[in-house]
């Protein structure tokens, strides 16, 4: 069975097709995962860029010379905005996530002296960091010494202190949210950054979401208190370009304060038969297409285009701070520092009825799952095209319904059935029963599963589960939806067991 060609009409209508079920990128409604200026002519000129350096390869840059000037300048200018003395250097990386991971790598592989003594390090984390230094310690093999925040959802300074003076000499890496995704609040990080430093200790600011925001939030008059490389004690920040700098998917950029700090992320090895191999980042071959596509965006908007979007989304923000403040039924979990919102139901209602409500009206919002013993609650991601108005309206309209419904009531039975459930133990047998029984089977044409209308009780269901449950089951459903769609049907006899 071959592959037959289709015309690029036929490939334009299937792709256009397919996207046609997706969520909106664009509109201000989708409340996570991406983010909208609602500039489109500069999100046409980012595509533009994205697609004339799709083929080039930030591999080598003496062959590519421009690429490594696009990185130059993208990195200056994050340099520029954060603070950043003479001595400072960066990396352009594909997200949030790898400039984490580089960080964490770096701050192990600075620490020669801990490897060869057999030492495993230790990194100190609030427990509001993104799980993404979850994944980096899972890769890497650092110890995550995770510390639970204060009651305002910050990180709480004596506890942080505590932790890293358990073990000084082992502690390779304290980290700290400018602002934590869940809540976004900014973590006191002058007074953290201060306790790594008298322990000679690597400071890392995630500002992967609000490293693009809260310095215009600065200039616009806003209390935001120092954070950047202002502060002595802090050695490397990431910010994310296809965050709040509104640039195309696939650009992050992680900023040391010296060449030295950086040097341990670099990978070089002349060891092989073939080219010398010099990394900068995870990845080695390297689409020029999103480094362009930010490069584009950022000079694009400018300065003053940056301000104006900031004071559009911060002032999102604020009203729908203000609305949430009058409306009974749900609750601010904390004032927010920059442009995320995390609301909790007060019981009349539940916030996973609300998300299936605002759903109905076109508007993304993100369910966040109990932790740490905190009740659910709602993620709201504000873009500046984002209609603060229409999203006040319709939470309005959302938690009168939900309230009207009542909160998603689960049988005891099950209740006691998934407290009974352990992760550790379960076959795929059962995590096929488990997922059919809450409509999560894989389609049968490899495709997405027809997800239950409302995903109030299956985000229930999920929330009385503990994180490791919830781990097992999501890992099976994702390993589920991934299967490859074949042309010629593969000889079931020939697959393994
Ligand atoms: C989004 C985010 C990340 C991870 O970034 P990706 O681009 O999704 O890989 C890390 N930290 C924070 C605070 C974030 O908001």
């Amino acid at each position: 069975m071959s592959l037959e060609p289709m015309s690029p009409d036929e490939v334009r209508a299937r792709l256009a097709r397919l996207q046609s079920d997706d969520l909106p990128t664009h509109g201000g409604r989708t409340l996570a995962y991406v983010y909208d200026g609602g500039l489109a002519d500069v999100d046409r000129l980012g595509r533009e860029a994205v697609a004339a350096y799709a083929a080039t390869n930030g591999l080598d840059p003496t062959a590519f010379p421009s690429v490594l000037t696009l990185e130059n300048e993208v990195v200056g200018r994050t340099c520029d905005l954060l603070d950043a003395p003479a001595s400072t250097v960066g990396t352009v990386t594909s997200g949030g996530t790898e400039s984490v991971l580089l960080a964490v790598q770096g701050a192990r592989d600075a620490r020669g002296d801990l490897r060869e003594a057999g030492v495993r390090p230790r990194m100190v984390l609030p427990s509001t960091i993104h799980a993404a230094f979850l994944k980096a310690a899972h890769y890497y093999d650092v110890e995550a010494v995770v510390v639970p925040v204060g009651a305002d959802f910050r990180a709480d300074v004596d506890a942080m202190r505590a932790a890293v003076e358990a073990d000084p000499h082992r502690t390779v890496l304290v980290a700290v949210s400018a602002p934590s995704y869940a809540h976004g609040v900014v973590d006191p990080v002058a007074e953290v950054a201060a306790v790594a430093a008298a322990h000679g200790v690597r400071c890392h600011v995630d500002a992967c979401i609000g490293g693009w925001v809260l310095p215009y939030a600065r200039r616009l008059g806003r209390a935001v208190p120092p954070w950047t490389f202002e502060v002595e004690g802090v050695t490397s920040i990431s910010v994310d370009l296809h965050k709040y700098a509104y640039a195309p998917k696939g650009t992050s950029v992680l900023l040391h304060r010296t060449p030295a700090l950086r040097r341990p992320q670099y990978f070089a090895n002349a060891d092989w038969p073939g080219y010398t191999m010099l990394n900068t980042t995870l990845q080695s071959t390297k689409s020029g297409g999103p480094l362009a596509g930010a490069w584009a965006v950022l000079n694009a908007i400018g300065d003053d285009g940056y301000l104006d979007l900031t004071r559009r989304v911060l002032d999102g923000v604020d009203t729908v701070v203000a609305a949430v403040r009058d409306l009974d039924g749900l609750a601010l979990v904390a004032p927010p520092d920059s442009t995320l919102l995390a609301l909790a139901a007060d019981g009349s209602c539940d916030v996973f009825t609300v998300a299936d409500e605002l759903a109905e009206l076109d508007w993304l919002a993100q369910p966040q799952l109990t932790h740490a013993g905190r009740p659910p609650t709602l993620h709201l991601s504000l873009s500046a095209a984002t209609d603060a108005t229409g999203l006040v309206a319709a939470l309005r309209t959302a938690v009168a319904a939900a309230r009207e419904r009542g909160p998603v009531r689960i049988d005891p039975d099950v209740v006691a059935f998934v407290a009974a459930l352990d992760p550790a133990t379960l076959g795929d047998e059962e995590l096929d029963g488990l997922l059919a029984a809450l409509g999560l089977a894989a389609g049968a044409d490899g495709g997405a599963p027809a997800l239950p209308e409302r995903m109030g009780e299956v985000n229930a269901l999920l929330d009385l589960a503990s994180p490791r449950l919830r781990e097992a089951l999501l890992t099976a459903f994702l390993d589920r939806l991934a299967r490859p769609v074949r042309l010629a049907p593969a000889d079931p006899a020939e697959s393994g067991g």
